[in-house]
């Protein structure tokens, strides 16, 4: 099994220590998700179900799409392992 394949059905209880969760605007502003201190109701939603209420800090724009980024091997390099939309 692909331990970096995740699912559509991703929560943020799935993303593994280690990788980073990133919200992606439209407009080009990225933010960082401080998602360990979401409530646990929230981290055990689906992302793609989360990502309806998730609303882009600088302009209003709702449902920035979603990144997950994971280091690859021995390296310092971040790969994207998950993107919703797809
Ligand atoms: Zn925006």
């Amino acid at each position: 099994m692909n331990g970096r394949c995740y699912t559509d059905d991703t929560t943020i209880d799935d993303v593994r220590s280690g990788d980073q969760l990133s919200t992606q605007c439209e407009c080009g502003h990225g933010v960082m998700l401080a998602w360990r201190r979401l409530p646990t109701q929230q981290q055990l939603t689906p992302l793609r179900d989360l990502r309806r209420k998730m609303v882009c800090t600088r302009c209003g724009a709702r449902a920035p799409s979603l990144r997950i980024h994971g280091f690859k091997g021995t390296g310092s390099t971040l790969w994207e392992v998950w993107r919703w939309p797809r």
